[in-house]
């Protein structure tokens, strides 16, 4: 009777450390993703959805992110503000200014 040993006792799953750094990165992925979309079709601003407090070019930032109506070239300089953010953009073909 032959045997194979398998050494599978010494092999640890290899856990991708990496991941905790990709969405933040992937959220910028898709932002810009967005932007170009808008560019594509001439659609000049975006909505913009974020935290409650989070400010447009860091957190404590005074001018909100969450004020709703960018233009594509803001939201293309500022896709997110700091790590973790949940900024998102979506289009506004209607091109409707917030009123500040
Ligand atoms: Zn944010």
């Amino acid at each position: 009777m032959s045997r194979v040993v398998h050494r599978n006792g010494a092999r640890m799953p290899v856990r991708a450390r990496a991941e905790a750094a990709t969405p933040a990165r992937s959220a910028v992925a898709y932002n810009a993703g967005s932007l170009s979309v808008a560019r594509e079709h001439g659609i000049p601003h975006v909505e913009v959805a974020d935290g409650a407090d989070c400010g447009w070019t860091s957190h404590p930032d005074p001018d909100k992110a969450a004020r709703p109506v960018r233009t594509v070239e803001d939201a293309a300089q500022w896709p997110l503000a700091h790590a973790r953010c949940a900024r998102t953009f979506g289009l506004r073909p209607d091109g409707e200014q917030a009123s500040v």
